[in-house]
């Protein structure tokens, strides 16, 4: 007969005394006896982030004006410099990337520049588990072109509330669809779509496609460029480690080179005409014209810092790490928290898996207020999501064995019980 071998803290510990990231752990900041594991919503500050911020003060305390293009970092020059650090971990060319802007502005940026309604095609497809932003911004983009967003955004169901299957996706590719906008990760479950597959169906249907990469940038690696992705965002704050609110990212395929974006500004510019302050505009032929004003400097600093660590470490490496302790940590769900009500909201299989777990429980607010009075840090998606993120550079096998032992005692003994129903503003 074949008996199942428990997981044992003997366990965890070996696999942390193998770790090949155990030496990042400490170029992190992280707090005595706390275990965080919300890196998927805000990455924990490095040591080195805190050395660029420094030096990048220190150009402007020392340099003033010629910062621009003088010191150890030239501002002028530092998004291309970081665009190339960036380019592996979407598998794309440092031309195809563009470290601009936030999110939220970038799908603002790329659907007005790709989302061309003419004729009978009109309709954007997205889907209903999407994060609130990214529709709210396919909205208000539908109506500057005249349109009613309740006839033009077409929004994919999820046949479970937790997973939108590609098969659905491609169903709902008609002809009347003229841009298509998916998350590459779904920010609740954690489902990761076959990008490579969607990609290839909407332009068998001559419809352009681009993701919202935020939930998988530096938890899971891309080929973009390779999969001929039109476009794509992502903001470099969760994974990423870039700080609260750090500049995000933008990628667009070098087929669109020469297109002049739907929002341009003077960071538009050919670089070498930019101070011809020339009111017409040469548009760069890079992702570098999706820019539109000028850098956000200062928050550029801890992503030198962020992507020296993936240039370091390898994204493929990374993947390989958070795919196994996510996998571990569902074991141990399995194993420890059987008949308390929680259950597992992610895809079980590697290939369908972002970097975070979605455990589900009715109680999952005072549930995620009883973790953080036990110096566990989750975040909580209403109404009975509790996220979970071991990362790679800095969780250990031992935090997510004991996380999960707070977890069992939480329900067990009902601590959980102690706390109001009500979701705290930021969650
Ligand atoms: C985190 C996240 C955002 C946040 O957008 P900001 O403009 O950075 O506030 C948007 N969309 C998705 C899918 C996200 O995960």
């Amino acid at each position: 007969m074949y008996i199942k071998k428990m997981i044992t803290v003997e366990e965890a510990r070996e696999y942390d005394a193998q770790d090949e990231f155990r030496q990042y752990r400490d170029e992190f900041f992280l707090q005595s006896g706390q275990i965080y594991m919300d890196g998927n919503s805000l990455g924990l500050m490095s040591r080195r982030a805190e050395v660029k911020v420094d030096e990048l003060m220190d150009s402007w305390k020392q340099l003033a004006i010629q910062g621009w293009t003088n010191g150890k970092h030239p501002w002028f020059y530092l998004p291309e410099k970081l665009s190339a650090m960036c380019a592996p971990l979407i598998g794309a060319e440092s031309e195809e990337v563009s470290i601009c802007g936030s999110t939220t502005s970038n799908i603002h940026q790329v659907v007005s520049t790709f989302y061309k309604p003419r004729g009978k095609k009109t309709k954007i497809l997205a889907d209903e588990l999407t994060f609130p932003s990214d529709i709210y911004a396919l909205q208000s983009q539908i109506k500057l072109h005249g349109y009613d967003p309740d006839d033009q955004l077409i929004q994919v169901k999820s046949r479970d509330g937790r997973m939108i299957e590609e098969d659905d996706i491609i169903a709902a590719m008609t002809d009347e669809i003229a841009l298509i906008f998916l998350p590459t990760v779904l920010y609740r479950s954690g489902q990761l779509l076959d990008i490579e597959r969607l990609t290839k169906e909407a332009h068998k249907r001559d419809i352009h496609i681009g993701f919202d990469a935020c939930h998988s940038i530096g938890a899971v690696p891309h080929q973009f460029s390779e999969w001929e992705v039109d476009f794509a965002v992502w903001c470099n704050y969760k994974y990423l480690n870039g700080g609260p609110g750090s500049v995000a990212g933008l990628y667009v395929n070098k087929k669109h080179f020469g297109i002049t974006p739907g929002l341009a500004g003077w960071y538009s510019s050919k670089k070498n005409k930019q101070f011809d302050m020339s009111h017409t505009l040469d548009v760069e032929g890079s992702a570098g014209a999706f820019q539109v004003g000028t850098s956000h400097v200062l928050s550029l600093a801890p992503i030198i810092a962020s992507l020296e660590l993936f240039v370091e470490a390898d994204i493929e490496k990374v993947r390989r790490k958070s795919l196994h302790i996510t996998r571990f940590m569902l074991q141990l769900i399995e194993q420890e928290l059987d008949g308390l009500g929680y259950s597992i909201g992610n895809p079980m299989e590697d290939e369908r898996r972002g970097g975070h777990i979605c455990l589900e429980h009715d109680e999952a607010i005072r549930i995620c207020k009883a973790l953080v009075a036990e110096k566990v840090i989750p975040d909580n998606r209403p109404p009975n999501i509790i996220r979970l993120a071991p990362i790679a550079f800095y969780t250990s096998y031992e935090e997510v064995f004991n996380t999960v032992q707070i977890l069992k005692r939480i329900v067990l003994e009902k601590h959980y019980e102690q706390y109001g129903k009500e979701r705290n503003v930021v969650s």
